[in-house]
């Protein structure tokens, strides 16, 4: 199979849609990381997709509507507090999961009885999802377990003849996936941490809960439990307090000629002085945005990067750090 990125134009969206409406998967840019959608309702299409990853069959995909679709058709019950998110964040990086009203393929939510929905406010994204008019669903335009993709060459490298068109929508400037948001009972729950924080939520309709996944418990997002995000390299994560570790590993591995980059954000990279430095910048956004663009660029270059945590912790940086952690998980 030949992979085409194309411009998102006429021509590419009536090819799109020709290709969801066979069965077939297409590429698309979103403002968090590029997504690889298929039909939703098609179950053989959502099968090829988890196919074409090799992502795990228990890792449920999230389905991707344009602003005007009524997610009435497809959920059963969307609480106050939802619409009030909604009204706020979307079309936005929030993924929101409610009771399924069963229409979508099982294949989607691999036999849940939730459906997580999400729409996406790249204007690509939405040009496509309007012109197809059917909810998609999308996971990571990636193989399973490798750093997401937020170019339309990233998709390419990790795609090459597994997919026929990659709509090419830019750089993702949102750089990591959406916050995934329980919105099942009386009060949200937090499944994976993302651009619209805890905090945001929170301000916007008082209490919102995380969810931390506790040792040998079923994971009620299944996604949450798997290694991800990992450059094809060697990897070892410091913590901001541990500068001088992270300079000792860098000088030994540099001594017996293993290429190693260190991996931080600006202020860190000020610090430490080497040549090799993977610089993430200094705004959380920047941060953010710059993460696996700097892991893609890492695997290139570097045998081993030797990741530095972030100063700050809080608000976005925690999705930054969740990415991170999964990301060096040995
Ligand atoms: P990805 O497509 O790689 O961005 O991953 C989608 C994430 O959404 C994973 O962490 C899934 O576990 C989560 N997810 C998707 N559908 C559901 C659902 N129905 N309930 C809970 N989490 C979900
Ligand atoms: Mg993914």
């Amino acid at each position: 199979m030949q992979t085409s990125i194309l411009p998102i134009d006429e021509n590419s969206l009536k090819i799109s849609k020709q290709l969801i409406l066979s069965g077939k998967a297409v590429a698309i840019p979103t403002e968090t990381v590029y997504g690889l959608g298929a039909n939703a309702f098609d179950t053989r299409a959502v099968e090829r997709i988890f196919e074409i990853k090799g992502r795990p069959n228990d890792n449920p995909l999230i389905v991707h509507v344009h602003r005007d679709y009524d997610i009435q058709e497809l959920v059963s019950f969307v609480p106050e507090y939802a619409k009030i998110l909604a009204e706020k964040f979307l079309p936005g990086p929030l993924t929101m999961v409610y009771k399924s009203k069963g229409k979508v393929s099982p294949a989607v939510s691999c036999g849940l009885d939730t459906l997580a929905i999400r729409v996406p406010a790249h204007e690509g994204a939405q040009k496509f999802l309007k012109y197809v008019n059917l909810p998609i669903a999308a996971p990571s335009a990636n193989i399973s377990k490798h750093v997401s993709p937020v170019t339309a060459e990233h998709v390419f490298a990790d795609l090459n003849g597994k997919v026929d068109v990659i709509l090419d929508g830019g750089k993702s400037v949102g750089g990591i996936e959406s916050t995934v948001l329980d919105c099942t009972g009386e009060i949200p729950v937090v499944l994976r941490s993302g651009l619209i924080t805890r905090e945001l939520i929170e301000e916007t309709i008082g209490r919102c809960d995380e969810y931390v996944l506790k040792d040998g418990e079923k994971a009620r997002s299944p996604g949450m439990k798997y290694k991800h995000y990992s450059p094809n390299c060697s990897t070892e994560l410091f913590d901001c307090n541990e500068i001088e570790k992270a300079l000792e590993l860098y000088a030994n591995c540099i001594s017996v000629g293993i290429k190693a980059y260190i991996l931080c954000d600006d202020e860190t990279a000020r610090a430490v002085r080497v040549k090799n430095v993977l610089n993430l910048g200094s705004d959380e956004n920047e941060i953010a945005s710059n993460l696996y663009l700097k892991l893609r660029e890492g695997e290139e270059v570097a045998q081993m990067i030797i990741a530095v945590s972030p100063r700050k912790q809080s608000g976005i940086m925690k999705g930054v750090m969740n990415r991170l952690t999964k990301a060096c998980k040995k």
